[in-house]
């Protein structure tokens, strides 16, 4: 199928982007790696009068440690994340993650920032950036934002990002002691959605886990931050135990549907298997960690 008529404009710095934005914000797609939106496009559920393409936009795609927090810019491609020779030091977690994430195809083209504002319930980094605490830097003709990713996502495909507003960098807080991570995610074949997967994130703090993350994919309206769960680890020696309580409290958090990748019930309790088995791995790898 063929997208519906629109206007195109590529500018070529964040301060065009933004007049565009700010004249027919409401009427304008913004555009970075279109991974998702020219799908929508095509099957016409998105029908922009203008499509903003962010691509030509310089000083964007850019990686690296900034003011005490991990800088991802918004042109930042999931294969810049995939390659980038610091990052399985500075946060191996957007590593493991990246891998997940469709094809090559697809990690050629598509953005960080562009799944994150995507706001698929089914996209693996929303999780991610609940349970590392992101934020999300915007630009508008009045200002700077910062949003914290937790809070960000509304609905499905919804956030609070304003229709003049382009997300310019995402930021990732660095541990303040050693720290692990893990992602996992359960898919019915390579490359696929997933059918759930689960982020965790733990820093220790003399034997006690000091923070603690936990993001879930696919199992509800919007990537989900499992709250109350991360509350019990923090503070606490990481039992078996604790480990499992967690686990059942995340679970709790989940409301996922009945659909051709499994019943609620299985979902819920993969996220159980799946949050327990995530900070198994994710204190074993802080515990190695030096930092
Ligand atoms: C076949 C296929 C399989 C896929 N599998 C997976 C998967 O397994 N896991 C997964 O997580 N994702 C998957 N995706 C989605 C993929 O990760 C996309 O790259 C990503 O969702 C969107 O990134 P993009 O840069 O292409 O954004 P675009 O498609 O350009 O934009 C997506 C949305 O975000 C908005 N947007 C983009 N950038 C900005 C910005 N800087 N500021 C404000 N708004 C912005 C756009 O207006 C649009 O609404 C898949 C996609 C395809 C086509």
């Amino acid at each position: 199928m063929f997208p519906a008529a629109f206007d195109y404009a590529a500018p070529t710095t964040l301060g065009e982007a933004l007049a565009l934005l700010e004249q027919r914000g409401d009427e304008a797609k913004i555009m970075a790696g279109g991974q998702s939106l020219i799908p929508l496009l095509k099957l016409r559920f998105a029908q922009p009068a203008l499509v903003i393409d962010i691509g030509r936009l310089p000083a964007m795609a850019g990686i690296g440690r900034d003011n005490g927090h991990l800088s991802i810019g918004a042109l930042a491609r999931h294969v810049d994340i995939e390659r980038n020779a610091d990052l399985p030091k500075l946060c191996p977690i957007l590593v493991e993650t990246v891998h997940w994430i469709s094809d090559p195809l697809v990690r050629n083209r598509g953005t960080m920032a562009g799944s994150v504002c995507h706001a698929d319930p089914s996209g693996d980094w929303g999780s991610v950036m609940l349970a590392l605490d992101a934020s999300l830097v915007a630009h508008s003709q009045s200002g700077e934002r910062v949003i914290p990713a937790d809070g960000f996502f509304q609905g499905p495909f919804t956030t609070t990002l304003r229709p003049d507003e382009i997300v310019t960098e995402i930021r990732l807080p660095m541990p303040k002691g050693p720290a692990g991570g893990a992602y996992n995610k359960l898919e019915r074949k390579v490359g696929d959605f997933a059918t759930v997967a689960v982020a965790v994130y733990v820093e220790l703090s003399g034997g006690k886990i000091a923070n603690a993350g936990i993001g879930l994919t696919a199992v509800g309206e919007t990537n989900i931050k499992a709250t109350a769960a991360e509350k019990a680890l923090i503070g606490h020696e990481p039992t078996d135990e604790l480990i499992a309580e967690a686990a059942r409290l995340a679970s709790e958090a989940a409301h996922p549907k009945d659909d051709i990748r499994g019943t609620a019930a299985y979902k819920k309790d993969v996220v159980r298997v799946y949050v327990q088995r995530g900070l198994k791995t994710a204190l074993g790898r802080a515990k190695e960690s030096k930092s």
